[in-house]
């Protein structure tokens, strides 16, 4: 088995989407929001995002146009995700009428996690109590590091003292599922540099910590640097003594690292939107370049504002495109989705789901994984352990050469 791979990070943002109505029966299990406002672009990111504020009050009077114009009688939320972009660029009556729009629209579970991004440099007291006030019961916040040298590198508008600022504030606003993302891997970052920002997180006692390898994703403005020689990015084997010593520290801080980016203190504070893509469950995603999936159909709206606007002011659906998975990609997409987690893939419910024993139709992958320890196979499951994981790509491909 190849030693080489790239472990990705798994980005909320390029955050599914899909218009649903083949198949309107469907349950569905979330929602995303996208926001695609930013105060300014920072290096690495390639999201939907454009930093023309102007545009933010015509585009949430559409999206609440597009969320009523979608509306499902039966169906059953348990999830609500504001992503971007910068969500917490958006007044909190801008906030209030969406989720007001929502909860008029759809069935909303009592119970149902409502997550929203904010970014250190746009909030203060007052916006995080009027958030939670109105209903948002769990902040992901965009820390990245609280190295001020590698914010400035990676062009965030905030210091690390805003983003301490912006968490004792979501604390004495009464948030207590607070989840901090972190970015490692810059270039010149040293192991004891990466395992300062990792402890101190650890030390703020967030909930949930999604750590994300730096990616040169194509076209940004890190790409162009790395293209022109101005950087050297980090090796793939530093990349991945990075990853494992991750996993290690917080390991050792008793925290369950159940999908490879995504680390919970413990089972009830893990992601519960996240876990639904993860498990393939239906999703609705509102907004310009979102995505949803309706179980049958992957569907995504127009990238541009300006076309989603005129899409949905035409009174037309925003969708830009669309496939409907067929039973291979369906299955790979599951294997693809479940090895990235720590239970991995469910033998009974891979049965169910396509009528095949999992065990028997990947008898050789999974000999050839176990011989290398890189996963077990167990009486309910086959999960890939670290080093597994960190071949993921490879392991992925074999099953994509079987299956496709
Ligand atoms: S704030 Fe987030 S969405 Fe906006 S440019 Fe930076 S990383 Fe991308």
């Amino acid at each position: 088995m190849p030693q080489s791979f790239p472990v990705h990070s798994f980005e909320p943002s390029s955050r599914l989407v899909s218009n649903c109505l083949s198949n309107p029966l469907s349950k569905k299990g979330a929602i995303y929001i996208h926001i695609p406002f930013c105060i300014q672009k920072c290096i690495y990111c390639d999201f939907y995002s454009k930093t023309d504020l102007s545009l933010i009050p015509d585009y949430i009077t559409t999206l609440v146009k597009e969320i009523k114009k979608r509306s499902e009688s039966q169906n059953n939320i348990n999830t609500i995700y504001f992503g971007g972009g910068t969500p917490s660029l958006l007044s909190i009556g801008q906030v209030d009428l969406l989720l007001h729009t929502i909860k008029d629209t759809f069935s909303i579970a009592s119970n149902a996690e409502i997550s929203f991004e904010i970014n250190p440099g746009t909030v203060d007291l007052k916006y995080l109590e009027k958030l939670r006030n109105i209903g948002i019961n769990r902040l992901s916040i965009g820390v990245q590091s609280f190295n001020d040298d590698k914010l400035k590198f990676l062009k965030r508008i905030h210091s690390a003292d805003d983003a301490l600022r912006a968490i004792d504030h979501a604390r004495k606003a009464r948030f207590i599922n607070i989840s901090f993302d972190l970015i490692y891997g810059l270039p010149c970052e040293t192991k004891s540099m990466w395992l300062k920002d990792l402890e101190k997180a650890v030390t703020m006692e967030p909930a949930h910590l999604s750590c994300y390898m730096l990616t040169i994703e194509p076209l940004t403005a890190l790409d162009k640097k790395v293209t022109t020689g101005t950087i050297t990015p980090l090796d793939n084997t530093f990349m991945t003594l990075l990853f494992k010593h991750t996993a290690k520290v917080l390991n050792n801080f008793g925290f369950d690292h159940y999908e490879i980016s995504s680390f919970a203190k413990n089972r009830s504070t893990r992601s519960k939107h996240n876990s639904q893509y993860w498990n393939m469950t239906p999703y609705f995603g509102f907004g310009a370049a979102a995505h949803s999936y309706d179980g049958k159909k992957r569907a995504w709206n127009h990238k541009s504002i300006k076309n989603y606007m005129k899409d949905i002011n035409s009174g037309r659906l925003p969708v830009e495109g669309s496939e409907i998975l067929d039973l291979k990609q369906k299955k790979l997409e599951t294997i693809m989705l479940r090895l990235r987690t720590l239970e991995g893939i469910d033998i009974k419910k891979y049965k169910s789901q396509f009528n095949i024993n999992f065990k028997e139709e990947f008898k050789d992958i999974i000999k050839s994984v176990q011989d290398n320890a890189f996963g077990c196979l167990s009486h309910d499951s086959f999960a890939l352990n670290l080093e597994g994981k960190i071949r993921l790509d490879n392991i992925i491909e074999i099953f994509a050469k079987k299956i496709l």
